[in-house]
Formats: structure tokens, C-alpha cells, sequence
């Protein structure tokens, strides 16, 4: 894993209210099939050796990407890796396939006892290793820091081709992408711009708060005057985490076949419809629009089923 990779933006052959799309391939980071929880997982990595940890603990449901990152990082670093995992709708995916094939330890028990099972694990192991707790998604400041960085990727674009985004758009589940986006942005005092996160589970007021909490906890100050630059949209989540339609699967295909880029319906798929939704709805016309490609990879061929139908 190289440390502190920079990814590409270009542009997308995109139409919608003659807007202009430009794309920033987070799904190319060369780690572990790319991806957000990738960037956020190279954060985690310094940490972990400054800390000589020897085994690491996560959570997550069978399609996350954030536990095969952290499986695949694990077993290259030669640690031992748990994944506690709601049992509820457990599905073997190719990201579950991939985990135990890296040789991590999935436990899997029902969704209200996760919190107690990683706290009793963690308890158990400290006696007998040093154990490092991930929160799922790569949740917390460091996962905050890796998206001020792409923050200020975005910022050099900008200024090697001399113009600015209007807009950002990503798929936004925990926040911490979105939460590291906006810290970047208050940072760089550029309120001109709007970052909006589609949903892809959350309801607006949960999404809206931890969002909020992420980047206090981050900036360490009162950012009551920032408020208005948390904008977590969700209109598009079809009532739940992996519940899609065939409008999705529709984008997904449109977004291959012209642009050769494989979406998936369970984040980057869903936000990009999303996008063009709020796009078409809002009016929003001749502008600059980024979407952040923030990969998930092996669910796309997941979802092949649906798209061959
Ligand atoms: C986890 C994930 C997200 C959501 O990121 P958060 O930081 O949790 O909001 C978006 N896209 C993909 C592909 C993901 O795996």
C-alpha cells in the first residue's frame, strides 16, 4: 500500500442540464481493489505499527468493503483480524468471499449484540495481545483526515485548470467521507461550493448529526456557523441499505457502456442517480459537478445478476 496516493479526475461523458461532470477515481486506489475505505485504511496503517498492534478488530455487514480493506491490510501486515457482523441478512458476496480467503475471523451474531461482542473481545484479547479497535466504515478522525486530503486534491485540480466545482457529490453511509470533505472545506474557507451526500441508508437527521459530530470532534471547535455546509440528502435510499431499482441498475449500465467505469448499486451506483435526481429536480444548469467515485468494486459483480437480466 502506498502511502498518501493521489487519485486522477476527469471528465464524464455526462449530459444532464448541460451541466459539466467531471469524476475523481477513489475506486483506483491500488490497495485491496481501491476504494474510500481504502485512503481511510492507509490512515489507520500508521497508526496501528507506531502502535505495534497485533490484531485487529472491525465491524461490518457481509457487502462491506471497509472489512475486506482492513481483512486484506491485516493479512498483509501478518496480523490477526476479527470482523464481528450482523447475522441478520447475512449474504455471501464476493467482499465475504475475499475476507475469509484473507484469513480474517468473521463473527457473526445478532445486530444488537455487536457493541457487547466487540467490547467483550477487546477485553479478552488485552490480556493476552494488543488488539486495535477499527470502527466500521474507518468511522473517526482518521478517516475524517484521509477525505482532507482528497479535499485538497480537489483544491490542486482546480487550480492547475483554473476553474472551480460548483458541486460534490458522493454516497454517503456513516458520514466520515462526507464529514472529511466538508472539514476541507471549512479549512479552505469555500463556501461557495456545495458538497451533497445521497444517502445511501440514513435518514437525514441521524446522517445530519453524526456528520456533524465527525467534523467537531476533527476541528476540535464550535461549528455552529458551518452548519449549512452539511447538506446529507435522503430522497434517493429506497428505504434501506442495498434496496435498489431498476432506474439504478439502468445508471449503472448507461455509466459502463459510455464511460467504462462499473458502478455498484449499493453506494456509488445509487448516488449517481441520486445526483442526476437532484440535478433534474433542483434545476441546476451549466455548472462544474464532481462525483467521487468511491469504489466498491467487487459488488458490482454482485449486482452482474440484476444487470444481464
Ligand atoms: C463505505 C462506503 C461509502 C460511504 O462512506 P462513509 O464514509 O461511510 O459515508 C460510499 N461508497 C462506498 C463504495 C463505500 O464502501
Amino acid at each position: 500500500m502506498n502511502t498518501m496516493q493521489k487519485t486522477i479526475i476527469h471528465k464524464l461523458s455526462e449530459k444532464t442540464n448541460r451541466n459539466y461532470f467531471y469524476i475523481k477515481r477513489d475506486d483506483l486506489i491500488d490497495f485491496s481493489f481501491g476504494g474510500n475505505k481504502a485512503r481511510k485504511a492507509e490512515k489507520f496503517k500508521e497508526d496501528i505499527v507506531a502502535k505495534k498492534a497485533d490484531a485487529i478488530v472491525t465491524y461490518g455487514s457481509s457487502e462491506s468493503n471497509h472489512c475486506r480493506v482492513i481483512a486484506n491490510m491485516a493479512r498483509s501486515l501478518g496480523l490477526k483480524c476479527y470482523i464481528i457482523s450482523p447475522e441478520e441478512k447475512y449474504e455471501e458476496t464476493y467482499n465475504s468471499k475475499m475476507i475469509r480467503m484473507f484469513g480474517a475471523r468473521i463473527i457473526k451474531v445478532p445486530i444488537d449484540e455487536v457493541s457487547t461482542t466487540i467490547d467483550n473481545l477487546l477485553e479478552r484479547f488485552k490480556k493476552e495481545c494488543k488488539p486495535y479497535f477499527i470502527p466500521g466504515g474507518g468511522h473517526g478522525n482518521f478517516g475524517t483526515d484521509a477525505y482532507v486530503d482528497a479535499y485538497n486534491e480537489i483544491k490542486e485540480y482546480e487550480v492547475e485548470h483554473d476553474f472551480t466545482f460548483d458541486y460534490i457529490f458522493l454516497a454517503s453511509g456513516t458520514g466520515t467521507t462526507q464529514a472529511g470533505l466538508i472539514c476541507g472545506q471549512i479549512l479552505n474557507k469555500d463556501f461557495d461550493r456545495k458538497i451533497i451526500g445521497i444517502s445511501i441508508a440514513r435518514n437525514k437527521e441521524k446522517g445530519e448529526g453524526v456528520i456533524i459530530e465527525s467534523i467537531r470532534d476533527y476541528l476540535c471547535k464550535d461549528i455552529n456557523d458551518y452548519l449549512h455546509c452539511v447538506n446529507f440528502n435522503d430522497e434517493y435510499t429506497l428505504s434501506g441499505y442495498n434496496k435498489h431499482n431498476d432506474k439504478i441498475l439502468n445508471v449503472i449500465k448507461k455509466v459502463l457502456l459510455k464511460d467504462g467505469i462499473a458502478l455498484n448499486t449499493t453506494y456509488t451506483g445509487k448516488a449517481y442517480y441520486g445526483m442526476l435526481e437532484y440535478i433534474k429536480k433542483n434545476n441546476i444548469m451549466d455548472k462544474n459537478i464532481l462525483f467521487l467515485n468511491t469504489g466498491g468494486l467487487p459488488l458490482f459483480f454482485d449486482d452482474m445478476k440484476g444487470l444481464i437480466k
